[in-house]
């Protein structure tokens, strides 16, 4: 889940037009952009801030109305996902499987019918959100349009899509479309530094996903797991068993030039320690690269960090990536000492 008491900065211009435009409301928009952007966590936060009882331009996150949105329990708000984002919008998947659904399913655009026909709680606004509105089959699309069709009384529909194209033209037609911006690479940059990244790290990752700041900051956080993985590893005590590493899943998920650059992370890290500095990166693990750094000559580190570098320069095309992975461990826990089984 993401920040659930404000907008991405990026969007913050976005919100406050639509907030600030009461007027002549249509009764169901449709927010389309790129793929990726944070459109889902944009009408989520614009719902709050609608049904918010304490100020109208953003949720206040104070009154019970914002208490309750957080809590997923808001009687005038309707949240539709597919199961397989219900957890990112606090939801329990209604039907849990192996793999979730990536569909709207049919049943329950039937229950945004039958919430419609409720009255409102505040005898106000209710709000219904929908998303990703593609991700929808013919027949559960013909009854969204049905609903779009008469819509109910004070009822406020936000749909949300990235292919607009592939929708019902008759759904496109029933709403008022309202373009959400996509972050430029600075503004995207700025947000994933303020979550702890490095610059460097954080631009290659936003060019990576083609400007895509979401899935950037998935990328990065996975590359978090697969460092911490590594570094637990590195604190056990047993000999390390390169199969085993490699058949690790955060690491397989990882390509041979971002592992070159963590393992350049650690190795700088284990210098500074050995020098009687901090760790820049992972300062976390201070205790256990003074373990490794004991038992080492500090011309031993340097000779790791030359070896890494020279491998990047191979890492584009490896003839076979697990081999060149393999052998890259090996030469990792072999300078630093440690047993290999
Ligand atoms: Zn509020």
């Amino acid at each position: 889940m993401f920040p659930k008491d404000h907008f991405f900065p990026w969007h913050q211009v976005n919100a406050q037009t639509f907030l600030t435009q009461q007027e002549n409301r249509s009764h169901a928009y449709l927010f389309h952009g790129q793929q990726g952007i944070g459109k889902g966590h944009f009408a989520w936060i614009l719902a709050k801030a609608l049904l918010c009882t304490s100020s109208h331009h953003k949720p206040c996150n104070q009154c019970q109305s914002c208490h309750w949105i957080d809590l997923n329990h808001h009687p005038d708000f309707k949240c539709v996902v597919p199961d397989i984002l219900a957890s990112d919008f606090g939801l329990t998947p209604l039907d849990i499987k192996e793999k979730l659904s990536k569909d709207v399913r049919v049943e329950q655009v039937r229950g945004i019918e039958n919430f419609a026909q409720l009255s409102s709680h505040q005898s106000g606004l209710r709000v219904i959100m929908i998303y990703p509105t593609e991700n929808m089959n013919l027949i559960a699309a013909n009854a969204l349009l049905k609903i779009l069709e008469e819509p109910p009384k004070n009822t406020l529909f936000l749909l949300v899509t990235h292919q607009m194209r592939v929708l019902l033209p008759t759904i496109v037609s029933r709403c008022r479309l309202w373009h959400l911006k996509t972050p430029t690479i600075q503004e995207g940059l700025d947000w994933l530094v303020s979550h702890g990244f490095e610059k460097e790290q954080a631009l290659s990752a936003i060019h990576a996903q083609a400007g895509s700041v979401i899935p950037a900051l998935t990328t990065l956080q996975e590359g978090t797991n697969w460092r911490r993985f590594f570094l637990d590893i590195c604190s056990q005590q047993e000999a390390i068993s390169i199969p085993y590493l490699l058949q690790n899943d955060t690491i397989k998920s990882q390509n041979i030039l971002e592992i070159l650059h963590g393992l350049q992370q650690i190795t700088t890290d284990l210098i500074l320690t050995k020098l009687g500095n901090s760790p820049k990166y992972f300062p976390q693990y201070n205790p256990i690269f003074n373990n490794i750094v004991n038992r080492l000559p500090v011309e031993r580190l340097f000779k790791l960090n030359q070896f890494l570098t020279e491998q990047k320069k191979k890492a584009n095309h490896p003839l076979n990536e697990a081999l060149f992975l393999q052998v890259i461990f090996q030469k990792f826990f072999v300078l630093l000492n440690f047993q290999l089984t």
